[in-house]
């Protein structure tokens, strides 16, 4: 056996505040990363172009960290349950590490691999990482999982943080032995997101990898964090991090950004700002409330949560749904918000929330068909996220009140007061009075003149429906 460790990367694209890379650096062996693109996860209908396209950038950039280290980041493509086992062994290596995930997907798959790396008396080593807490450390009083975010909360942000784990990544090369022997195993160069079948021209201009991450990171807690709880819900404001695509591939450490809460907090004395940073510290345990909900429910990723929605009477309809993914509905909020998604693969985290109650209440279409929609646009598309937020929006999810319908006219009349965010994306708007455009006012003439839909639903009509439907519903109301 060589004193060769692996260290498989997945949504950990980074060489610092790594738990496990740093153990595996701590053994003093000679560390490789390797990373499998896997044609299951790139062939299913869920994947989006910017996904992929952002997550090839996240490589390069840390296939250059590796280099500079002077180590080596393989990669290889095809099954992981077969490469990564098989890679191992063709190298002679001593152990494999990886980090935990918290998707059902990545549980079956890991488990399987870990037999096999087993069975040829290969170490494995796995941690908890992309969370600030595992998900079995934050449970009630009975030791059961929390399925109120509330409380998870107060338990949550009680609890020491561990601080960002330093990495010392060792030069470590393949031997000539073990590189003739790859050719059992091919390595790949690294694709472009072409190469892998899809296109994106990055629209949104997000930088990939560790460093661009850091720079929004520290531009974040110096520029907006203080005023986040304010400007949060205003689309036309770029007053959120925009780091989620950075924290779903793992190319900042969750520590290193707690940290940088953290600073931020002893550096003011305003309780405004101190308000900013508490509210983004929640959005932070949002994301870890969803992961442990997914990891101790994995039949989430299936279905609703709460049993009497799980029949609930959706009256999918095609056409309705095609105009609410083309941003045709003639609901200006909605539209503009859909074609932010159409066009730059991602969308104000208010709009979400406005989009997704339109689908579910207004248009009365089941919830999953917009959520794999969003996984197939979203340049930040997670599982758990995801669908923690459409089943909160379809009343289906662990919310404590779950019966919420949002109005599309007083959610722009609120959030988008002078119709800015509406008449950037929905161009056709543009010379339309604000006051139109807001209360749905907008006369059918002017519609048919500018090429703007008029609303396929009425807003009120389809909110009784809806609360017809759901009242019939044995055990929803
Ligand atoms: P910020 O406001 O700066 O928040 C900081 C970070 O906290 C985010 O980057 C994210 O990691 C986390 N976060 C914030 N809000 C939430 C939340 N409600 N749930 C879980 N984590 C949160 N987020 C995703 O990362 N991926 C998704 O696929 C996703 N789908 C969503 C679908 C719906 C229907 C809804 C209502 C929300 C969804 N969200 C998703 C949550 C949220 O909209 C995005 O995280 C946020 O808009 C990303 O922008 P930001 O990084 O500027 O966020």
């Amino acid at each position: 056996m060589s004193d060769l460790i692996l260290f498989w990367h997945r949504r950990d694209l980074r060489v610092s505040d790594s738990i496990g890379l740093a153990q595996a650096c701590n053994t003093n062996a000679r560390v490789i990363g390797v990373f499998c693109f896997d044609r299951a996860i790139l062939t299913n209908d869920s994947v989006a172009p910017a996904r992929v396209a952002y997550l090839v950038g996240c490589l390069k950039s840390l296939a250059e960290d590796y280099r500079r280290a002077g180590s080596q980041l393989l990669f290889v493509e095809g099954n992981p349950v077969v490469k990564i086992p098989l890679l191992a062994t063709t190298l002679a290596a001593k152990a494999v590490y990886w980090h935990l995930d918290i998707e059902p997907y990545s549980q079956t798959r890991d488990e399987s691999i870990a037999t096999t790396l087993k069975s040829h008396n290969i170490e494995v080593h796995t941690s908890w990482d992309q969370l600030l807490h595992a998900p079995t450390e934050i449970t009630t009083g009975n030791k059961q999982p929390y399925t109120v975010y509330t409380p998870f909360w107060r338990n949550w942000s009680s609890r020491s943080k561990p601080a960002p784990v330093e990495v010392k990544l060792p030069p470590s090369q393949l031997e000539a032995n073990e590189l003739s022997a790859l050719t059992q195993v091919p390595t790949i160069d690294l694709p472009t997101a072409k190469d892998l079948g899809f296109i994106w021209e990055n629209p949104l201009k997000l930088e990939p990898g560790t460093s661009a991450a850091a720079r929004e990171l520290e531009a974040f807690c110096h520029r907006s964090i203080c005023e986040y709880d304010e400007q949060r819900n205003y689309p036309a404001i770029a007053g959120t991090s925009g780091l989620s695509s950075a924290l779903k591939f793992g190319v900042i450490g969750i520590r290193t950004v707690w940290a940088a809460t953290i600073e931020a907090m002893a550096e003011t004395r305003s309780d405004e700002a101190r308000a900013g940073i508490t509210t983004w510290q929640q959005e932070l345990a949002w994301r870890e409330f969803y992961q442990q909900a997914m990891y101790h429910f994995p039949s989430l990723a299936q279905g609703a949560y709460r049993d009497a929605l799980k029949h609930f009477p959706w009256q999918d309809d095609g056409d309705r749904f095609e105009a609410w993914c083309r941003g045709e509905t003639g609901y200006p909020i909605v539209d503009a918000a859909m074609r932010q998604l159409n066009e730059i693969g991602w969308m104000h985290n208010r709009c979400r929330m406005i989009v997704a109650s339109f689908l579910t209440k207004d248009l009365i279409i089941n919830w999953q068909w917009g959520e794999k929609y969003f996984m197939q646009r979203l340049i930040d598309g997670d599982l758990s996220a995801n669908n923690g937020g459409w089943q909160w929006s379809a009343s289906s999810g662990m919310d404590p009140k779950p019966l919420r319908i949002f109005n599309p006219y007083t959610q722009a009349q609120k959030f988008d007061p002078e119709a800015d965010y509406i008449r950037q994306w929905v161009p056709e708007l543009k010379s339309v009075d604000t006051n139109l455009i807001l209360k749905g006012n907008i006369p059918p003439l002017t519609c048919h003149q500018i090429g703007y839909p008029l609303p396929i639903v009425e807003h009120s009509v389809q909110q009784r429906l809806f609360k017809d439907l759901y009242a019939s519903v044995k055990g929803a109301a």
